[in-house]
């Protein structure tokens, strides 16, 4: 990798290309600063325990973990690129859009960020009032489960459900009580998916759209949606992911080549709190060295 990632500059050499089957980059990682298990600097441990060369953390609606990764992904020789998945709603069915390099600051995205971290919050409250009289589990079963600042989402809830003895893992407590549909689900606020591509663009990111035809889960987004995201300047959209099979995949194929999207494929990593292992899908080089000339400025994504 030291000879094909060059620079100092945050750029992957054109000389990559030659060898991207040598280079291991993972684009969707998520830390405890969303529903992740571990923290930031030990997602960087284990992407570099992994083999991987570059690895993206991308949690939930929050950057908090942008600074702890990249300080220790420097320490470890490891590139990094900042990212977050931003949860996005369109008629009631929640869709999840990664966006690379965004500036933190900039106003209104921040906004739309604070306001769907602060509705799941109220929705994790309501959710386990409903979850109450049949499973015992209070709020402070659920405070118990996340530091200060997390995006709370239902896997902490998940967490607390088998804490208490109600399920064995997190995939059981999704299978049981917190799946969409259930008696137990409140949904939350979730900025729309077009306006959420535009924001991205003007706080100077790279938006590429997330396991949109995920079967394997029922998330599934429509084709008109997708092609509304595109016209707002979507960048790319996520290929190889674990919840897509084949078919899934194959059409993400024809959208990438229909409107010269980037390909991209990544773990979608957890720590424990999913199957998913570091490095299982992969993104190939020439793909992101297109995320980082996309973006306004890349001079935050670390490249040893
Ligand atoms: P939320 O954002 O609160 O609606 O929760 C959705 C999150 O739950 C996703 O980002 C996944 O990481 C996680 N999730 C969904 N289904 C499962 C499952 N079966 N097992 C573990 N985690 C899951
Ligand atoms: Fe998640
Ligand atoms: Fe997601
Ligand atoms: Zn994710």
């Amino acid at each position: 990798m030291k000879q094909s990632l060059t620079t100092g500059k945050g750029r992957v050499s054109s000389q990559a290309c030659g060898y991207a089957h040598r280079v291991r980059i993972d684009l969707h990682t998520h830390s405890t600063e969303s529903d992740g298990t571990e923290s930031p600097a030990q997602v960087m441990e284990s992407a570099r325990a992994a083999g991987l060369d570059v690895v993206a953390l991308t949690d939930h609606d929050r950057v908090a973990g942008w600074v702890p990764a990249r300080a220790r992904a420097v320490e470890l020789g490891l590139g990094f690129l900042p990212g977050i998945e931003i949860s996005c709603a369109i008629n009631h069915a929640s869709l999840h859009l990664l966006a690379y390099l965004i500036d933190p600051l900039h106003q209104e995205l921040a906004a739309e960020l604070d306001k769907a971290r602060t509705s799941r919050e109220t929705r994790a409250e309501a959710m386990v009032e409903r979850l109450r009289a049949d499973t015992g589990l209070t709020w402070p079963d659920v405070q118990a489960q996340f530091g200060a600042g997390t995006t709370i989402g239902r896997p902490h809830i998940a967490d607390a459900l088998v804490s208490i003895g109600a399920a064995r893992d997190r995939g059981e407590a999704f299978g049981r009580y917190l799946y969409s549909g259930s008696k137990y689900h409140v949904s939350h606020y979730a900025v729309d998916p077009v306006r959420a591509v535009a924001l991205v663009r003007a706080a100077g990111g790279v938006p590429v759209l997330a396991h949109p035809f995920a079967h394997v889960t029922g998330r599934v987004v429509a084709d008109q949606t997708v092609e509304s995201m595109v016209d707002a300047g979507l960048a790319g959209i996520e290929v190889d992911h674990r919840d897509q099979d084949e078919t899934a995949r194959a059409h993400a194929r024809s959208y990438a080549d229909r409107f010269g999207l980037i390909r991209t494929g990544s773990s979608d990593y957890h720590g424990t709190g999913k199957p998913n292992q570091l490095g299982e899908n992969v993104t190939d080089a020439r793909e992101f060295e297109r995320i980082l000339k996309e973006a306004s400025d890349s001079s935050a994504a670390y490249l040893p």
